[in-house]
């Protein structure tokens, strides 16, 4: 496959991961933005100020890793949390995709001081592993590059306190799908928390599930 066909194959992705993530409620109005990487040195990113509802292959914009425009349509920009993307691909050269998002019910938990750390259901563990939660940071400011580059060398989903969340991946898919489990797990922890405080895997279950998650989607 040519560059630029693996290029209009890539944007035409995350327009189907931001609409699928959209109409889940998880990227309300504007909020939110994806970003995948295309090569080494190349990252397509939504553009700042466009609904995930409406958003269209060719409105992507192509960035460097400095956050240099390369390419992009007259009269957009990248959106605001591109420092937030970058400083990701910099640290990790593992990961292909970037996705940030509003989730309500994970957001929750972090107002109500729960925590995901602990290891309670066994399919946060194999999917999320340990999910910390960022110092607070005003959203859509280069802020939450700092706040994130303190966790993401060995996380791959992080809560921003009283915001939203980051699930990077090797694939787009994966890390569309890491905030789909983290959604799913912090809304059943929030109606668990209804009733009683939920008991931690003991951890010869959390061992057993780290030695799965070792292997896990290979
Ligand atoms: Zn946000």
């Amino acid at each position: 496959m040519l560059p630029e066909d693996k290029a209009w194959v890539l944007r035409r992705e995350i327009v189907a991961a931001a609409r699928r993530l959209h109409e889940q409620g998880l990227l309300p109005g504007p909020s939110g933005n994806l970003s995948a990487r295309l090569d080494d040195e190349r990252v397509l990113v939504v553009p700042s100020g466009v609904p995930k509802a409406r958003l269209q292959p060719e409105e992507l914009l192509i960035v460097d890793l400095a956050g240099r425009v390369l390419a992009g349509m007259r009269g957009l920009k990248p959106t605001s949390e591109l420092p937030m993307h970058l400083e990701v691909y910099r640290r990790r050269s593992d990961v292909a995709a970037v996705v940030h998002a509003h989730p309500a019910a994970a957001v929750a938990l972090t107002l109500a001081g729960i925590s995901l750390q602990e290891a309670v259901l066994p399919e946060a563990v194999l999917l999320l592993g340990e999910v910390p939660t960022t110092a607070y940071a005003t959203p859509s400011t280069p802020e939450n590059r700092g706040v994130v580059a303190a966790w993401i060398g060995q996380h791959d989903v992080i809560l921003l306190a009283r915001h939203g969340a980051l699930t990077v991946g090797h694939t787009l898919n994966e890390a569309v799908a890491r905030m789909e489990v983290l959604e799913h797990t912090a809304q059943t922890l929030l109606w668990a928390h209804l009733v009683r405080r939920p008991e931690p895997l003991p951890p010869e279950a959390i061992e057993k599930l780290q030695r799965v998650r070792a292997t896990y989607g290979r």
